[in-house]
């Protein structure tokens, strides 16, 4: 039996749809972003004013960088507890929005913390706090997901976690603030999508509900993240946060694969940005695991979607795909040197191993990863 978890989840979709804050039941709102996109481009503004038109206090508390650790947590945390809001609104790119998703929970549950984080069951439900997720990138999903991705740094590692109690209680999709993303991030974060939903169509998991969604992603990403990219329209940018969304919920029932595992451990250790890593690994990821003629097969299936045949040509496609969004083709590309790569080289292998690798379809020794990852080299 499989538990699906596609309801429950409320999405607001459509331009000017940050709005329908102000239908929120709340007196204080505390606000969690980004380093500083969303108070430049007056979104942090517009929702404080929409909020305290609907008679909220409010927070704003910024500065989650890329690849959020531990510790930004706790600092939000400390910060969110003092000001105590009945509502968290995270507005801003993935790494934000996750961060506020511990937060959230961490403050709903105060004896909670990272160490049984790791180890124990998180609770499946929040207590009594609202959570809002605003995305302000096309990418992650992470406004419908179960996951919440922070960093810990002693481990090098980013690791997952898991818990229904993450998914947002509202999702607004308004894509007139992604409209000022620059045009690595539309490139990096919509490759992020992409990714999602190629490893959730190959996954051993899928089923018929998060296949029919990961396919029709596929091709809507194909089909709208070059537009987004090269004419930058809001109609184009509107497709993009859509069909990331699709891929979001389509993931979050069967898990992702080896691309994943290894963008996690690289973005542990080098703070790259998770999109790019995604990019430069899919295409080898896929390489590999069309090894196995039932992924052949189910590539075959999304080359057929995007007008092409056999797993082959999907395979070079997202390769040209990549050539279109300016996404480095090795790791080398990307600004990591050999000496680098190879400083504690077994350790990032075993690290890569971790984590979604476990959900790859087709099994993966230490020694073929150490192959991919030179190759990515
Ligand atoms: P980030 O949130 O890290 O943002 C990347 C950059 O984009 C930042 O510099 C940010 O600036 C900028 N930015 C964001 N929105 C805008 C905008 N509208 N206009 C201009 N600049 C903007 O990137 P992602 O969204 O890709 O999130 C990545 C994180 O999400 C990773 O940690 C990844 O592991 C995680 N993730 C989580 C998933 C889940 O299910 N929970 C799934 C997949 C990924 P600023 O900092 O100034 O806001
Ligand atoms: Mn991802």
């Amino acid at each position: 039996m499989k538990k699906l978890i596609l309801g429950g989840r409320a999405i607001i979709t459509g331009r000017g749809s940050i709005a329908e804050l102000g239908n929120i039941q709340a007196g204080r709102a505390f606000i969690v972003t980004g380093g500083s996109a969303m108070q430049t481009s007056g979104i942090i503004a517009k929702l404080e004013a929409i909020l305290q038109a609907a008679g909220c206090v409010t927070c704003v508390y910024g500065g989650i960088g890329k690849n959020p650790d531990t510790q930004a947590v706790l600092d939000g945390l400390a910060s969110m507890r003092n000001f105590r809001p009945d509502v968290l609104v995270a507005v801003g790119g993935g790494s934000p929005i996750d961060a506020a998703k511990v937060m959230a929970l961490f403050y709903d549950y105060p004896e909670l913390d990272f160490a049984c984080a790791q180890t124990a069951e998180l609770p499946q439900a929040r207590k009594q706090l609202q959570f809002v997720a605003i995305p302000s990138t096309s990418g992650t999903g992470t406004e419908v997901t179960r996951a919440a991705v922070i960093t810990f740094r002693e481990l090098e590692l980013k690791i997952g976690l898991k818990t229904p109690a993450f998914i947002p209680d509202l999702a607004i999709l308004d894509a007139d603030i992604t409209m000022t993303m620059p045009d690595n991030v539309v490139a990096e974060t919509g490759m992020d999508a992409l990714t999602h939903a190629v490893e959730c169509y190959i996954n051993r998991n899928a089923d018929d509900v998060s296949a029919v969604l990961a396919n029709g992603a596929t091709a809507g990403l194909f089909a709208w993240l070059p537009v987004s990219y090269q004419e930058r329209t809001i109609e184009s940018r509107e497709k993009v946060h859509h069909y990331q969304c699709m891929a979001g919920l389509a993931f979050d029932n069967t898990g992702l694969g080896m691309a994943h595992g290894i963008s996690h451990a690289l973005g542990g250790k080098f703070n790259l940005g998770h999109g790019l890593l995604n990019a430069i690994a899919l295409p080898y990821v896929l390489a590999y695991n069309a090894q196995d003629p039932v992924v052949d097969g189910r590539l075959a299936e999304l080359a057929q979607s995007i007008g092409r045949q056999g797993g082959s040509a999907f395979i070079a496609a997202v390769k040209e795909l990549n050539r279109q969004l300016a996404i480095p083709a090795s790791l080398a590309e990307a600004g990591i040197t050999c000496a680098a790569l190879e400083e504690d080289f077994a350790g990032l292998v075993e690290n890569c191993l971790k984590g979604s690798t476990r959900a790859n379809p087709v099994p993966v020794t230490a020694g073929q990863m150490a192959e991919i990852l030179k190759h990515m080299h």
